[in-house]
C-alpha cells in the first residue's frame, strides 16, 4: 500500500486533529480540528509534511506518482461537498493553495489562490455567479500569484517595484482610481491581458489552462517555497529545522471579494500588543486574502471600540470613521455576531489566545484558519497570568507556557523620565510592537545589516517591509513604516522578534531613491536620528536615552509565582552597588559572585595596584596594600549595605598582575611618571610579568599563595566593612570566595590565611563577623579530588567559563577562530561558553555536586559562569542538584521563571549517549 499523504476535511468531519500538527503542520492540524468542533470551514484537505520530505528527497516525479490517486479522490470529496467542479467552466470549483508548517512563519512562504481559473472559466464564473467583477478580479489575482510563485516572475532588479503591480499601478494611474477595488470590468479585463503578455514575454510561457495541472504545479511551488532563501533564514533565526518540511492545504475557495456584502479580515481573540482581552481585528470589505496584510488599502477594526480607538489614534473624526473606515460590529452585525461566538469557541477549545483568518461571502462566515497568536512579551505575561486567574489554566501551565527569552522583551527599553520628548514628535502612526528605541534612519534592510554591523544604532524606515527585509529588521533597533495595520508583514514579525516597531504612519513619506524621509516640513536623510515609541505609535525627531522599566503587575506576579515553585535560586553577578540594586529589583537572593579585580580599574586605584606589583618585597607591598585597604573596605561596605541580609560571595583577587599594567610604551611613560620610578624599571617589570598562557598561569590562589599579602588585606576589608555596618543595624553576610583551586594544598594555605586574618580583625574590633568560605571549582583536577576539597569550605561554585575553558582546551579568548567553522560543520552544537555541554563540562558539574556533597552533608553548591543566565544551562543545574545559579542582573527574571519551569518539568537531564548524540561528545 503506498504511504498516505492527503488528509480530508469538511462539512464536520475530518481525517486529521489538532495534535497532528507535525504531519498536517499547524495550519492543517487545526482546519481539521475547527471542523470537528463545528465551526465554518471551507471542505479541503492537506498534503502531509512527509510528502514535503519525500519531494525534496527523490524528487517531484515519485512524489506526485503517489499523491496524484489521494489528490484526485480528495478533489472529488471537496467536489460533492460544494456541489461544484474543478475546471469546470459551467460550475467552476476555484481552489486555494497555501503552506503550513509544524509551527507558524507568517510569510514566508508561498500561497496561491483562485486555482483552476482560466479564460472560459472566468466567463462561466461571471455568468454562474452574475457577478462579472468578481469573476474578473479573480481571475487577475490568479494570473499574478500563479505567475510569480510558480513561473517565478521576480523584479529583474531587487529595488525595482514587482512587475505586477507596476502594471496595477499603471492603470489605476490612468483609471484615476487611487484602490484596486475601484477598477471597472474593462479595467481589470486590460489588467489579465497585460498580465498575460508580461508573462509570455519574460518566461516564454503560457499559464497552463487545465486545472489540474495548475495543482500540481501550485503544490510543487509550496513545497519549494519552504527552501527559498527568507523561509530558511527565518528557520535559521528562530531554531526551526530544516528538515520539518511545509505540508499544503488545499480549499474550496471563499470570495471576500464578491461585493459589498463579502469581507475578509484577520482576528485575534485578544490583543497581541498588550494582552487586554478584547476582540481585535482588522478586515476589508470586497477583498481577498491578501489585501489585509499586504498593507495597501488601510484596513478596518471589526469592533466598534476598536475603530474609536483606532480614529483618535490616526486623528480621525468620528464622523469621518463612521462614513469611511466603519468597524465589522456597525456595518454587518449579524456576522460579527456569528464571528464573536467563533471567538470565544475557539478560545475555549484552545486555551489561549487565537489568531483566526476569516472571510464573508456574500453574508456567510467562513473561517479560514487558526493558530496560538503570536503575541509581544508584554501580552504572552498578560494573557497567561489572565487565563491562570480565570481559571482555564492552572500555575504550572501559566508558567511553563511562558517563552523565557521572551521576557527580554517585556525588560524593553523605555524612554528616560525626563526625555524631551513633548516637542521632537513628528508623526503617529500605529503602535505595533512595544518599547523604545532611537537610532539613525536607513531605508534598506541590506543597510540595517551592514550599519549594525560597523556597531550603529538603526531604525529600519520602510513604506512597507517584505519577508526579504527580515535579516535587517533583526539588525535594526526599531522599524516604522508608512504603511499597514496591527496584522501587517512588519507588525508580526517585530512582534515575533521582541522589537519596537511603529507601523502605518501615513504621514511620513518615503523616497527610496534619494534615500529621504518626510514628516511635515521637515527632510529626514539617511544617517539622521529618529526615536520610536512601539507602546504609543509616536515617532520623534532625533537621538533620546532609553532605561530598562520596573517590574510591577503581571510580570511580578508571575516571577513571584515562580518562586513559590522553584526550587533552584538564582543569584547575582555584581562587582558594583549599582549592578547590586539592580539585582536586587530584579530578584536576586543574594550576590552569587563579586569579582573584586573590576573595583581596582576604578578611578586613581590602578595607581595604588600598580605600586603594589612594583613592590620589591614583602614591606613595600604591605605599604601599597595598606593604601589600597580602606579603599575596598568602603567598596565592601557599599555593596554589603545594598544587600543588607542577603549573602554576598567576594572572590579573591583572580587574575595574572599583568593585566594591571600598561602594554603600550605611552601608558609605561605615565605609569613611570605616576609612580616616579625609573621607565626601564615598569618595562623590566612588564616583561617579568609576562606569560605565555597566562589563563594558565599565575592567577586565582596561586597568586594569592605567592603574594599572601593581597588575600589579608582583601579579608581583613571585606570583615571590617561587615563589622562597621553592624553598628547601621546591618547584618551583613559575606562569604569569602577563593579562585581557580586545583588542590587541596593551596586551598588550605587561602583557608588559614583567611581564618587566621578574621582572628585578628575580631580581637582588634571586639566583634566577630559569622563569615563562609568557599571556592570556585574551575579546573578540571578540582571536581576529580571535589571529595577531598568539599569538607574544608561551606559552598562550591562552579566557575563554567574557565571550567569549560579547561575542560575542552578551547581558549575562552581564541575561539573565534574556529567555533564558527565547527558550528557550520556540525562538530558542535552550540557554543559552550554559551550553553552548558551537558555531556562533558555538565558532567564534571555533575560528578562534583554529587562527590562534594556526599563529602560534606551541609555543602552548598552553585555556578557563578555565564551559563548560569542561559534558560537551557539552569534547566541543567537544576536536574545536576545544584543549589543555585548566580548570572548577570538582567537576566535574574528570565532565570527566576526558567528555574520554575526546570523544576514543573522536572526532566532528569541524564547524559543520554545514543549513537545520533555521539558526534556531540
Ligand atoms: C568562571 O570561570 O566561570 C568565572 C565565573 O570566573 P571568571 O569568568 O571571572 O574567570
Ligand atoms: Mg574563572
Amino acid at each position: 500500500m503506498s504511504t498516505k499523504y492527503v488528509y480530508t476535511f469538511g462539512d464536520g468531519l475530518a481525517e486529521g486533529h489538532q495534535s497532528m500538527k507535525n504531519l498536517l503542520g499547524g495550519k492543517g492540524a487545526n482546519l481539521a480540528q475547527m471542523n470537528l468542533i463545528g465551526l465554518p470551514v471551507p471542505p479541503g484537505f492537506t498534503i502531509s509534511t512527509e510528502a514535503c520530505n519525500q519531494y525534496f528527497q527523490e524528487g517531484k516525479n515519485t512524489v506526485l506518482e503517489t499523491l496524484k490517486k489521494q489528490v484526485y479522490e480528495s478533489v472529488q470529496e471537496v467536489e460533492k461537498i460544494t456541489g461544484k467542479s474543478f475546471g469546470d467552466a459551467g460550475n467552476p470549483l476555484l481552489l486555494s493553495v497555501r503552506s503550513g508548517a509544524r509551527v507558524s512563519m507568517p510569510g514566508m512562504m508561498d500561497t496561491v489562490l483562485n486555482l483552476g481559473m482560466n479564460r472560459k472559466v472566468c466567463l462561466g464564473l461571471a455568468e454562474k455567479t452574475g457577478n462579472e467583477q468578481l469573476a474578473w478580479d479573480s481571475y487577475r489575482r490568479f494570473l499574478q500569484m500563479y505567475g510569480s510563485v510558480v513561473m517565478g516572475l521576480k523584479p529583474l532588479f531587487k529595488e525595482d517595484p514587482d512587475p505586477f503591480e507596476e502594471i496595477i499601478e499603471k492603470i489605476k494611474e490612468r483609471r484615476n482610481v487611487v484602490l484596486d477595488n475601484e477598477l471597472p470590468i474593462d479595467a481589470l479585463q486590460e489588467m489579465v491581458e497585460e498580465f498575460e503578455k508580461l508573462i509570455r514575454n519574460r518566461t516564454g510561457k503560457e499559464i497552463p489552462n487545465d486545472a489540474y495541472e495548475q495543482l500540481w504545479g501550485s503544490i510543487l511551488a509550496v513545497f519549494d517555497s519552504w527552501m527559498n532563501q527568507r523561509a530558511f533564514q527565518y528557520r535559521k533565526l528562530n531554531d526551526i529545522p530544516h528538515d520539518w518540511g511545509t505540508a499544503v492545504n488545499v480549499q474550496a475557495m471563499v470570495f471576500g471579494n464578491s461585493g459589498k456584502n463579502s469581507a475578509t479580515g484577520v482576528a485575534f481573540t485578544r490583543d497581541p500588543a498588550t494582552g487586554e482581552k478584547v476582540f481585535v481585528g482588522e478586515y476589508l470589505v470586497n477583498a481577498q486574502g491578501e489585501d489585509v496584510v499586504a498593507g495597501v488599502r488601510t484596513p478596518q477594526q471589526i469592533t466598534k471600540l476598536g475603530s474609536e480607538r483606532w480614529a483618535t489614534l490616526a486623528n480621525i473624526s468620528e464622523d469621518d470613521r463612521k462614513a469611511n473606515f466603519p468597524s465589522l460590529e456597525e456595518i454587518m452585525p449579524a456576522q460579527f455576531k456569528e464571528l464573536d461566538h467563533a471567538r470565544l469557541k475557539l478560545e475555549n477549545h484552545y486555551r489561549d489566545m487565537q489568531d483566526l483568518e476569516f472571510t464573508i461571502e456574500d453574508g456567510k462566515l467562513w473561517i479560514l484558519q487558526t493558530r496560538d497568536g503570536k503575541r509581544t512579551g508584554e501580552a504572552m505575561v498578560k494573557i497567561g497570568m489572565d487565563l491562570f486567574k480565570e481559571g482555564v489554566i492552572s500555575k504550572e501551565e501559566a508558567i511553563t507556557r511562558m517563552e523565557a527569552n521572551k521576557l527580554n522583551e517585556f525588560l524593553h527599553p523605555v524612554f528616560k523620565s525626563g526625555a524631551t520628548l513633548e516637542n521632537a514628535e513628528i508623526a503617529k502612526g500605529l503602535p505595533a510592537s512595544p518599547g523604545a528605541a532611537s537610532g539613525q534612519i536607513v531605508f534598506h534592510a541590506s543597510d540595517a545589516e551592514e550599519w549594525n554591523d560597523d556597531g550603529k544604532k538603526v531604525i529600519l524606515v520602510r513604506i512597507e517591509t517584505s519577508p526579504e527585509d527580515i535579516k535587517g529588521m533583526d539588525s535594526a533597533q526599531g522599524i516604522l513604516t508608512n504603511r499597514g495595520g496591527i496584522t501587517s508583514h512588519a507588525a508580526v514579525v517585530a512582534r515575533g522578534m521582541g522589537k519596537c516597531c511603529v507601523s502605518g504612519a501615513g504621514t511620513i513619506m518615503i523616497d527610496y531613491t534619494r534615500k529621504i524621509m518626510t514628516a511635515g516640513e521637515k527632510v529626514f536623510k539617511e544617517g539622521d536620528w529618529i526615536s520610536l515609541n512601539g507602546t504609543t505609535g509616536q515617532v520623534f525627531d532625533g537621538k533620546h536615552e532609553t532605561v530598562l522599566p520596573e517590574i510591577s503587575g503581571d510580570f511580578k506576579e508571575l516571577l513571584n509565582l515562580s518562586d513559590g515553585i522553584a526550587r533552584i535560586k538564582v543569584k547575582a553577578n555584581a562587582d558594583n552597588p549599582k549592578d547590586a540594586r539592580v539585582a536586587l529589583n530584579f530578584g536576586a537572593t543574594g550576590i552569587g559572585l563579586c569579582r573584586t579585580e573590576h573595583m581596582f580599574f576604578e578611578g586613581d586605584r590602578i595607581k595604588l595596584v600598580r605600586e603594589m606589583i612594583l613592590a620589591h618585597n614583602v614591606e613595600e607591598r604591605e605599604i601599597a596594600l595598606n593604601k589600597l585597604l580602606p579603599i575596598q573596605r568602603k567598596d565592601f561596605e557599599s555593596i554589603l549595605s545594598v544587600m543588607h541580609d542577603k549573602p554576598v560571595t567576594i572572590r579573591l583577587l583572580d587574575p595574572p598582575l599583568h593585566e594591571f599594567l600598561p602594554e603600550d610604551e605611552v601608558g609605561m611613560m605615565q605609569m613611570a611618571k605616576d609612580l616616579h620610578v625609573k621607565y626601564d624599571d615598569v618595562v623590566e617589570m612588564v616583561r617579568t610579568l609576562h606569560e605565555t598562557n597566562p589563563m594558565l598561569g599565575h592567577r586565582g590562589c596561586r597568586l594569592a599563595n605567592t603574594f599572601p599579602e593581597i588575600s589579608i588585606m582583601q579579608t581583613r576589608a571585606i570583615l571590617e566593612a561587615a563589622i562597621e555596618l553592624r553598628k547601621k543595624g546591618i547584618n551583613a553576610r559575606p562569604e569569602i570566595m577563593v579562585p581557580l583551586t586545583s588542590m587541596s594544598g593551596e586551598l588550605k594555605e587561602q583557608l588559614s590565611i583567611i581564618k587566621e586574618t578574621a582572628q585578628k580583625v575580631c580581637e582588634e574590633k571586639n566583634d566577630c563577623i559569622d563569615y563562609k568560605v568557599g571556592t570556585m571549582i574551575e579546573i578540571p583536577r578540582a571536581v576529580i579530588i571535589a571529595d577531598i576539597i568539599a569538607p574544608l569550605v561551606d559552598f562550591f561554585s562552579f566557575g563554567t567559563n574557565d571550567l569549560t575553558q579547561m575542560t575542552y582546551g578551547f581558549s575562552r579568548d581564541d575561539i573565534g577562530k574556529f567555533l564558527p567553522v565547527y558550528l557550520k560543520k556540525g562538530i558542535i552544537a552550540n557554543d559552550p561558553f554559551q550553553t552548558i555541554d551537558q555531556y562533558g563540562v555538565g558532567r564534571l558539574v555533575k560528578i562534583g555536586n554529587a562527590h562534594g556533597k556526599k563529602a560534606n552533608t551541609k555543602l552548598e553548591v552553585g555556578v557563578c559562569g555565564e551559563h548560569g543566565g542561559d534558560p537551557e544551562s539552569i534547566k541543567f543545574f537544576n536536574s545536576a542538584g545544584l543549589d543555585y545559579v548566580s548570572c548577570s542582573p538582567y537576566r535574574i527574571p528570565i532565570a527566576r521563571l526558567v528555574a520554575a519551569q526546570a523544576k514543573i518539568e522536572q526532566k532528569d537531564i541524564t547524559v543520554p549517549l545514543t549513537v545520533e548524540e555521539d558526534i556531540l561528545v
